[in-house]
């Protein structure tokens, strides 16, 4: 399956909505660019005469300054560790839902646009602290805070009750006049398109600008967008052979049965989708289309039709082929940064849990309408809580009615899911900004398909006993290369020896892996490759700033192979380390025992975590991986002994891409 993106389109799409809507424009970029990739997409827009760029959150933000883009922009969805002095450091202007993300921006020296809900019941201000938030922000002003912007954003459930948020909008600009003159932004593609009225100082262009009908399916297979003279970006391909292709529900398909492929010119239709096959009927064979330009000389199936066939909208047909170019240098979750979006796997690569943060709570009136389209509508007053998990993160838009675990308690999924967060009904339950949601009752299958490029794995399970123990360290080991570093972090007794000990075995380390607590480091050599340091951090913890006792260590962290045991402390040290947490849920640590081998064969909990660039999404599940075939009792006979791979993941034969 390939993935091809007309940036040509994206600029002169950019630039017909400019002149038909004649404000400024700010292109919107997030979900890496609706799937169509985030900085192709926003030079074009840039190109094509956007005056800005908006993205969810400040990761997004900060990848589009790594790639040397220097216009404004705007980030509007943060996490509850979101660190705005980074947004300052990096010039990113953020809009504010809380009072709490307000004081936070505004010491922070942050510029500030506030977002308030009109009646989306989303994101943004909640109507009942509306003109406290203001009146705290017009303190602030005359304080010297930068409030730049005032923004809402529309819910699109139809002419009259947009009509009504740009009346509301209208009223909160009211209040909010002593900020002087603020720019003000309401619309997104389908509201600048349809009301001139919601148009003020700017509009934020997302999925018109990638070509796509901003209406949905619904208003007539693309044909709104094609009216006005917008080219679809995205090219999906696949080469068939007897109507069967490579590419499928792991490449971010959404099962599309029925959808139209166009091969050579012939239509014929998908009639199964699997994890990474295609079949479509009559079994034509040659390059077939599933999604293109159907306004192109040879018509080709619009984007549109694959969300028919799906059930969904073209938005998250297109945002789910961010999947598609997902790569090994996925960045591990930042809570500085974004959201925590986590897909956990058990220590076996079985899919477990869809874990994200609130990042919102709010209490909301009556008869407020939830998300896009209102299909939700409050019933009595009550408290709202939003998840950052949307439909860029494979949480798909069917999951609406689902139920998300919070706080030990299930709540549906209320209204529609959409790109980058959900909204949750929790009555008078209480839930705090920060707290984890889990997307409960999901099956692994399902949640294979899920995972988005924002999202960060982890992986989580239960070791039964001191030998399996050994044999998760020796399927870490196997996977470890020079200059990676490996923290174990547990109480006493929690099994990081065994651990290192299993390391040790798969790196044929020469000598008796043994606790470090007396020498602080021994290193070992090793059968071929670089030498494992076995490291005791302990005495580090009490000051972890302290370099020098760092250095006293005399650690070769570029050329070995680093474990360091109660390891956190090195954390400042390194740019990217695998963390394992080890616990042990059954047992008290008032027990605890000197002997790290002693007899306690209580089970442990394990969580591992990869953090910095060496340490990407697909470098953490191929650790799952390599658990799985058990390097310390391979399967059959003849069967590779614990040996080397070089880091390499790809050296097995299991890695995807
Ligand atoms: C996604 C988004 C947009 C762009 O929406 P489109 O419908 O794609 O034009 C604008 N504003 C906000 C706040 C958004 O989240």
């Amino acid at each position: 399956m390939r993935v091809e993106v007309d940036t040509a389109a994206v600029a002169a799409n950019t630039r017909a909505l400019r002149a038909l809507v004649d404000v400024p424009v700010c292109g919107v970029v997030k979900a890496d660019g609706y799937g169509h990739g985030a900085v192709r997409s926003a030079l074009a827009m840039l190109e094509g005469g956007a005056s800005m760029l908006g993205v969810v959150d400040l990761r997004e933000a900060l990848a589009l300054r790594r790639a040397g883009i220097d216009a404004p922009l705007l980030a509007w969805l943060h996490g509850a560790s979101a660190d705005f002095s980074l947004a300052v450091a990096h010039d990113i202007q953020v809009a504010v839902s809380s009072m709490a993300q307000l004081e936070a921006a505004a010491a922070a020296g942050a510029t500030i646009h506030l977002k308030l809900d009109t009646g989306l019941g989303r994101n943004g201000i909640a109507r009942g602290d509306r003109a406290a938030a203001i009146a705290r922000a017009v303190e602030l002003a005359r304080g010297g805070a930068r409030i730049r912007g005032i923004m809402s954003h529309l819910a699109g459930t139809g002419r009259d009750a947009d009509l009504a948020q740009v009346a509301d909008f209208a009223a909160a600009l009211q209040l909010a006049e002593p900020l002087g003159s603020p720019v003000r932004h309401l619309a997104n593609s389908q509201g600048a398109l349809a009301l001139s009225e919601a148009r003020f100082d700017l509009v934020r262009i997302g999925m018109a600008a990638y070509g796509i009908d901003p209406n949905g399916p619904a208003a007539g297979d693309g044909a709104g967008a094609a009216a006005l003279g917008l080219v679809p970006a995205m090219r999906v391909t696949a080469r068939f052979v007897d109507g069967v292709a490579e590419g499928g529900l792991d490449d971010g398909l959404l099962p599309a049965i029925g959808a139209p492929v166009a091969v050579a010119g012939e239509l014929a239709h998908v009639v199964a989708i699997g994890a990474r096959r295609l079949r479509i009927e009559p079994a034509l064979s040659g390059e077939g289309v599933l999604w293109g330009d159907p306004a192109a000389e040879r018509p080709e199936p619009s984007a549109d039709a694959w969300a028919a066939a799906a059930g969904t909208i073209g938005y998250e047909v297109v945002t789910r082929m961010a999947a598609a170019e997902r790569s090994d240098e996925a960045a591990p979750a930042d809570p500085a940064l974004a959201p925590r979006r986590v897909l956990e796997l058990g220590l076996d690569g079985e899919p477990q849990r869809l874990l994200g943060e609130v990042i919102g709570v709010k209490r909301a009136e009556a008869g407020l309408g939830i998300s896009y389209g209102a299909e939700y509508t409050t019933e009595r007053e009550t408290t709202l809580a939003l998840v950052a998990l949307g439909y860029a993160d494979g949480l798909t838009r069917s999951a609406t009615g689902r139920p998300v675990l919070l706080g030990g308690e299930a709540h549906p999924i209320r209204g529609r899911v959409a790109m980058d967060q959900v909204v949750l009904d929790i009555g008078d339950c209480r839930a705090n900004v920060g707290d984890e949601a889990a997307l409960a009752h999901a099956s692994a299958p399902e949640l294979t398909g899920m995972i988005g490029a924002r999202v960060a794995v982890e992986l989580a399970g239960t070791v039964p006993d001191t030998e399996a123990m050994e044999a998760l360290g020796a399927s870490i080991g196997g996977q470890l290369r020079a200059g990676d570093a490996v923290l174990l972090i547990g109480p006493l007794g929690a099994g990081k020896t065994t651990l290192t000990r299993g390391i040790g075995a798969a790196l044929g380390a020469r000598g008796t892996v043994q606790s470090p607590t007396f020498v602080l480091a021994r290193t070992h050599r090793t059968a071929a490759g670089p030498d494992l340091q076995h490291v005791d951090a302990y005495r580090l913890l009490a000051d972890a700033e302290d370099e020098a006792e760092l250095d006293d260590l005399d650690l070769d962290l570029d050329g070995a192979i680093t474990v360091a045991e109660w390891g956190a402390p090195l954390e400042h040290a390194l740019e990217s380390w695998l963390r394992v947490e080890i616990a042990r849920p059954s047992v008290d640590d008032a027990d605890d025992i000197d002997d790290i081998d002693a007899v306690d064969e209580s089970p442990r909990s394990v969580r591992i975590t990869g953090h910095g660039p060496a340490w990407g999404t697909e470098r953490v599940r191929a650790l799952a991986r390599a658990g799985h075939r058990d390097p310390l009792h391979p399967a059959g006979p003849g069967a590779p002994g614990p040996v080397r791979s070089n880091g390499s993941p790809g050296d097995d034969g299991t890695e995807r891409r």
